[in-house]
């Protein structure tokens, strides 16, 4: 039963991950249901039914499109496997808790920014407001410990990416600012200062290996969201045992 569950969860993960690369890749341009129907950016064809089968159709098609042969990003079947793998991981780890409500909202809210940060350089306010209407909901049905937490998280958030922005004048942005006032009040002022702390380490680590291989040039800026996300899920998974281990360690 677990087997079957966790293989749920992963085709789950998949399925909406799809769902959410449209939801990416729409939402910054406005028109997230004027067109219903999936087309090729290239060629404009829409696409069949199985042309949109998460993961495989990428494969199967060698990462073209069928007609004109365009390249289709590596970036939405690696984001489709990697929320199929994110959504199983959660389902193994709170099994049917509320906290797999929360790590579900959380890793959906992630990969729609990842996707819009990466291709557009944007965080949507439209999706961090919904989102954040529905941690505001879950937060008020299942609250931090103390409750407080989560007020102090927020200001935090929002207080230290403001100064950080006014300080470095560029490096992040209004969007980098909501989204960690998000976390913040998601997570608590606690996993929040593991949050930012891990994302500015991992950002620092990352652009750096990016410049030093020339992937990425010196003049353009680099998205920051998603060194957010990936520090956000390391403290929302094992924030906990990383403080535990800090305090036991140092003090
Ligand atoms: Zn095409």
């Amino acid at each position: 039963m677990q087997l079957f569950l966790t293989i749920y969860f992963f085709l789950l993960g998949t399925i909406l991950g799809s769902f959410y690369n449209v939801v990416g890749l729409r939402l910054p341009k406005g028109g997230l249901f004027k067109e219903s129907r999936s087309f090729c950016p290239t060629c404009k064809r829409t696409l069949k039914a199985y042309e949109l089968i998460p993961i495989l159709s990428f494969v199967i098609q060698k990462g073209r499109c069928r007609t004109c042969k365009a390249n289709i990003s590596f970036l939405y079947p690696a984001m489709e496997l990697l929320s199929g793998v994110m959504f199983a991981y959660s389902f193994l780890v709170f099994g049917f808790t509320s906290q797999l409500i929360l790590a579900l909202l959380l890793l959906s809210m992630f990969h729609i920014i990842v996707v819009t940060d990466l291709v557009y350089m944007i965080i949507p306010d439209r999706l961090l407001l919904l989102f954040f209407v529905l941690f505001l909901i879950y937060r008020f049905l299942d609250p931090l410990d103390p409750w407080w937490s989560s007020l102090a998280g927020g200001a935090i958030g929002l207080f230290l990416t403001a100064a950080v922005i006014i300080a470095s004048r560029g490096g992040m942005g209004g969007g980098d600012m909501k989204l960690f006032g998000m976390i913040g009040f998601v997570l608590g002022w606690e996993l929040f200062l593991l949050t930012f702390f891990l994302s500015t380490l991992i950002g620092a680590v990352i652009s750096g290996l990016l410049l030093l291989l020339k992937v990425w040039k010196r003049k353009e800026p680099i998205p920051f969201g998603p060194f957010i996300v990936i520090a956000s899920c390391i403290s929302f998974f094992s924030g906990k045992m990383i403080i535990g281990w800090y305090v036991h360690t140092f003090f």
